[in-house]
């Protein structure tokens, strides 16, 4: 037997385990390298994010963004410049040496977020309302000084896609904001069935330097919920403070309006992982499976061999239009069907010497664990609707999951006992910080999300907490 042992942690029991057994033998990530707290993305990962990303820049773009790549690098004085985002300053990196231990004139930042690296430069790209709107992007790697650090979830060095727009007025501004919302419902769920909801976030929660943020989450299986995007109005604040001007059609001198929205790539890729892995391991979409069809040989003897080979060969170049390919290693049949599923691979194509002397082939979905004939006439319509087919799976468990753990307690006796089990909660809330903060150390974390941006709410009563009127209604839960 192969050293290969699959999964040994059940993803219902110890969600943990599983996720660390996952990451490590489905060839997600090396923890190996030897800086703490920066992975190694292996070529699995790899080619999954490549996918991930092309789906955003596509939606990106289709909505005016244009991409750009701007330096790693933030001197000093712009990241302090814009009075709240200098918080960001203890999650920061510093290169504060060149060469032989020559110091730098000006210390610089490994970027953490590029707004004081894209707004400085735009002060000098907008001259006039002809400018505007502008909106860039950038795929790259940010840097953040995380004191604990998990594969995908949290990283000292991670994945980051950031756009950056500039608009003339607020309310094309917040135009924008219903955009980026629509993109990320596009891609995270739309595309790889990953179910999201939408958060105004608190005023006490929101990103350093905007006047209001708006978050996605999604639920884990371990019942906290993981912040997979976010977008930001930042109103005139930094383009204040970097003196981002336009002369409008009066020739009048005004500050542009912002606003910067961020997909977590890095912890969709986690969601992605968690919500639709099993047991067996990885189970993907097919869209953006980096081998979507695995054909499997199965022969015994050299005559066998030759005949099936022969079929393989045909099969896949009936294929051509997906990515397949034929495992020919020295492993049994079992043991391969036993790796790429672990690989989460969305369908197998496998192929024996019944299915070499007949008219037929034996297809395997991931998503089912389901094998069934297909007559070689009907495979390539066969395959045509498995993609929607397998997104629909995956999509209606994930969703049925996330609605079962959702509660909407009448108390505050049944609030404790709800925030006690894994889920969220949705709660008519007094909006005081002090009330979410007490919550906060009484439930072990329990955080206020906020309120939804896609159901009008209205609150009735009072706070489930602390008994005073309630102004609206929150959703809270534990969260990574
Ligand atoms: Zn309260």
């Amino acid at each position: 037997m192969a050293q290969d042992q699959g999964i040994r942690a059940r993803k219902s029991e110890n969600f943990s385990e599983w996720y660390t057994q996952v990451v490590d033998k489905a060839d997600l990530a090396d923890l190996r390298y030897n800086v703490q707290g920066f992975i190694v993305h292996k070529t699995w990962s790899t080619k999954i994010l490549r996918e991930m990303i092309r789906l955003f820049e596509a939606e990106m773009e289709k909505t005016g963004h244009e991409p750009v790549l701007f330096p790693s690098v933030i001197p000093e004085e712009n990241l302090k410049r814009e009075g709240d985002h200098f918080g960001f300053v203890p999650e920061v990196f510093w290169v504060t040496e060149k060469g032989a231990g020559e110091k730098l004139e000006k210390k610089l930042a490994l970027r953490p977020t590029s707004e004081t690296a894209f707004y400085q430069m735009y002060s000098l790209w907008i001259r006039s309302w002809r400018d505007l709107p502008m909106k860039k992007y950038q795929t790259v790697t940010v840097f953040r000084n995380e004191p604990v650090t998990r594969p995908f979830l949290r990283g000292r060095e991670f994945i980051f896609m950031e756009a950056h727009d500039a608009f003339e007025t607020h309310a094309e501004a917040e135009k924008q904001i219903e955009q980026d919302k629509e993109n990320m419902k596009n891609v995270i769920w739309e595309r790889l069935g990953i179910p999201v909801m939408f958060f105004r976030r608190p005023q006490w929660d929101k990103f350093l330097g905007a006047d209001e943020t708006y978050a996605t989450d999604t639920l884990l299986p371990d019942g906290k919920v993981l912040q997979v995007g976010s977008t930001h109005d930042l109103g005139q604040k930094f383009s204040r403070t970097f003196g981002i001007k336009f002369a409008d059609k009066e020739e009048k001198e005004n500050n542009v309006w912002q606003t910067c929205y961020g997909p977590g790539i890095w912890r969709i890729f986690a969601a992605l992982v968690s919500v639709h892995g099993d047991d067996k391991g990885l189970v993907l979409p097919f869209e953006i499976a980096p081998v979507q069809i695995m054909i499997v040989p199965i022969f015994y003897n050299d005559d066998d061999r030759k005949a099936v080979m022969k079929k393989c060969e045909k099969v896949r170049k009936s294929l051509s239009e997906y990515r397949v390919q034929i495992d020919d290693s020295g492993k049994t049949p079992g043991e391969k069907y036993h790796h790429w599923e672990m690989f989460g691979i969305p369908v197998r194509i496998e192929v024996g010497g019944k299915e070499a002397a007949g008219d037929f082939v034996t297809v395997y979905r991931r998503d089912l664990m389901l094998k069934e004939k297909v007559s070689d006439k009907a495979l390539g319509k066969h395959l045509e609707k498995l993609p929607g087919e397998i997104l629909e799976t995956l999509k209606r468990k994930a969703m049925a999951y996330m609605d079962e753990n959702i509660y909407s307690p009448k108390n505050r006796h049944d609030f404790l006992r709800d925030v006690s089990k894994a889920g969220i909660v949705r709660v008519p809330f007094c909006g005081t910080e002090e009330c979410a903060r007490t919550i906060q150390n009484d439930t072990k974390g329990t955080k206020v999300r906020g309120t939804s941006t896609e159901k009008k709410e209205k609150a009735i009563g009072n706070c489930i907490y602390c008994n005073r009127v309630a102004k609206e209604v929150v959703y809270m839960a534990k969260q990574y």
